[in-house]
């Protein structure tokens, strides 16, 4: 029988996965598997400048190997951003929008000159300088073709939400509460799009996950910290709220975490040489028997069809 349950697997494919990555997608298949929920994959590829097709078809590639099975169809982001453009505009009607002009040299600069800036969870934060141009002027701003961001007002953002603090549950970190200054320090003036790239991460997520239908996203613990935003953009959009599952990253012998750019051998590596999938899920901690047994549960219930 069918629960509730729905969990995903959401690569962004500008790279060959590494074994976190099957990590991330065997533990949310295991949670599925387990509540007999669904488990759905989502290729994130909103950054056309990063992304490669090649990159998408080993995705799938890498995890039949595995032996995964998900539900069609792929959501494939690049499809939809006429969405994520509506869920822009709508903030924007709400003027939590607006454009930033500066180069990242600029925002330096800037922050240098004021002798530095608070960190946040991803670094310096943005000084503030494009939030009170006039309308006027971002109009021949944009008029004059070169690239902007548009960025969240976090202040005007946290004000339009009643309701503090805002919650959610990390299955093993438990409960947490988001409050406006937590953000304000956290993030600032987030950027949710670009004009080259004209949605962002923390955007499609969230909506997607929304959209989706997803009641439990399983992911690693890098984005524990991002969850604090999503939660926000939940908020502000009246979007219901998943649980969530931050799991542990791997980490190779001198305990640097294993991450694609740092020359790890790739899922794609490890298929091509003739590893086994077994030697995989040992590898990243999760049991092979365990694995096998639900590969061969969900075979038998739904054949599989490749998008
Ligand atoms: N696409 C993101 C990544 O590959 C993960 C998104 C998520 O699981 O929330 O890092």
């Amino acid at each position: 029988m069918q629960s509730g349950i729905v969990t995903r697997f959401a690569p962004s494919p500008t790279g060959w996965l590494h074994p976190g990555h099957a990590l991330s997608a065997g533990i949310a298949a295991l949670h599925a598997r387990a509540a007999g929920g669904r488990f759905l994959l989502r290729i994130e590829d909103i950054d056309t400048t990063r992304c490669r097709p090649e990159y998408s078809d080993a995705i799938l590639a890498d995890l039949a190997w595995l032996g995964l099975h998900w539900e069609q169809p792929v959501r494939r982001q690049s499809q939809h951003f006429a969405a994520y453009a509506t869920a822009l505009d709508d903030l924007k009607q709400r003027g939590l929008l607006y454009p930033c002009f500066c180069t990242r040299r600029q925002i330096q600069a800037e922050i240098a000159a004021a002798g530095g800036a608070p960190h946040g969870f991803d670094g310096a934060l943005y000084p503030g300088t494009c939030r009170g141009l006039a309308e006027s002027a971002r109009q021949d701003r944009i008029a004059a073709g070169g690239n902007y961001a548009l960025r969240l007002d976090m202040a005007a953002a946290c004000r339009q939400v009643a309701g503090w603090p805002l919650r959610w549950q990390d299955g093993t970190a438990g409960p947490q509460a988001v409050t406006a200054d937590l953000l304000l320090a956290g993030f600032g003036d987030v950027v949710l799009a670009r004009k080259d790239i004209p949605a962002s991460y923390h955007l499609c997520v969230t909506h997607d996950d929304a959209l989706q239908g997803i009641t439990l996203v399983t992911r690693g613990q890098d984005l524990f910290p991002a969850t604090h935003l999503h939660r926000l953009l939940q908020a502000l959009f009246g979007w219901p709220v998943p649980a969530y599952a931050h799991h542990r990253l791997l980490a190779d012998e001198s305990g640097e975490r294993l991450a694609k750019r740092r020359g790890a051998a790739s899922l794609r590596d490890l298929r091509m040489a003739g590893a086994s999938p077994a030697a995989v899920w040992r590898q990243v901690g999760l049991d092979p028997a365990d694995m096998e047994k639900m590969a061969e549960s969900v075979s038998r219930e739904t054949p599989r069809e490749r998008s």
